[in-house]
């Protein structure tokens, strides 16, 4: 059986059905798919396993990144995606059902949750079950201070899509919707819980959505501090690439463990 960079037994891979897969720096870069990509996907579906592209950004870049991959001959769909807004939407619904929840967010993240039967309003509305913050490239001051007033006079659960403080842009970086929400503590005092990774969310909502148990679960990625970590802090395996953003070293300087280090995922069309 085939070890990883570590010289660790893969065989524990060859069990697993649920592949969440980060994108960047872990199936391709700078727009190009590393080689064996495509026949890994096809090896997951010959064999009863599903793969999902998990990823933080909810923005419409999503679409783009469905035809990206379609264009690689990649069978990939809208529905293989897992965005922190998706998360958000399935764990309000599961939490508050029909209870009306306070959003500030962009025109279409609010009509993508409407589509999950959330009841939403985006008026100041001290009735509501749960308030959610979005990433939101439509900000004014006039829904920052909504936001403020609603976070100071209520008392319900806290929300927000991601806490990635940046955003590349053409020019560099602009604040995301971690940066936001700092900005909402400073004024408020009040910090939310955020969906996005490094926390566990995204990896529960996957593990329940597509009826996998966590022993069947594997979360491959390219950054320790977000990808691995969200599968570490879910209790399910991890498989660090070095094929992107991270290095063997950012193992002893984060103290994040995976369970599993190859150079490139394609790696896998061996263990499978
Ligand atoms: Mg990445």
């Amino acid at each position: 059986m085939q070890k990883d960079v570590n010289g660790k037994s893969l065989s524990g891979i060859k069990n697993k059905k649920l592949f969440l897969f980060d994108m960047d720096g872990t199936i391709y870069i700078d727009g190009k798919l590393f080689d064996g990509v495509k026949d890994l996907f096809e090896k997951i579906a010959a064999t009863g396993g599903k793969y999902v592209f998990i990823t933080n950004n909810s923005s419409k870049s999503l679409e783009e990144r469905v035809a990206y991959l379609n264009g690689t001959g990649i069978a990939a769909t809208s529905g293989d995606f897992m965005t922190s807004t998706m998360a958000a939407a399935e764990i309000l619904r599961d939490k508050f059902g029909k209870g009306k929840i306070y959003v500030q967010a962009t025109k279409s993240c609010v009509k993508e949750l409407i589509g999950y039967g959330l009841n939403l309003t985006e008026e100041y509305d001290e009735s509501v079950s749960a308030i959610l913050v979005g990433y939101d490239t439509e900000l004014t001051y006039e829904k920052m201070k909504r936001t403020c007033k609603m976070l100071t006079n209520t008392n319900v659960p806290y929300y927000a899509t991601n806490p990635d403080w940046v955003c590349p842009v053409d020019f560099g970086y602009a604040p995301d919707c971690g940066s936001m929400c700092f900005t909402y503590e400073k004024a408020t005092g009040k910090t939310p819980t955020f969906i996005g990774k490094p926390t566990r969310f995204m990896i529960d909502v996957c593990v329940k959505k597509y009826g996998f148990t966590k022993e069947q679960t594997l979360v491959i990625g390219d950054r320790l501090y977000t990808d691995i970590a969200s599968g570490v802090n879910a209790g399910v395996d991890t498989l660090f690439v070095l094929s992107g953003e991270g290095t063997l070293r950012d193992i002893e300087t984060l103290g994040v463990k995976p369970t599993f280090v190859l150079n490139c995922v394609s790696e896998l069309n061996d263990v499978l």
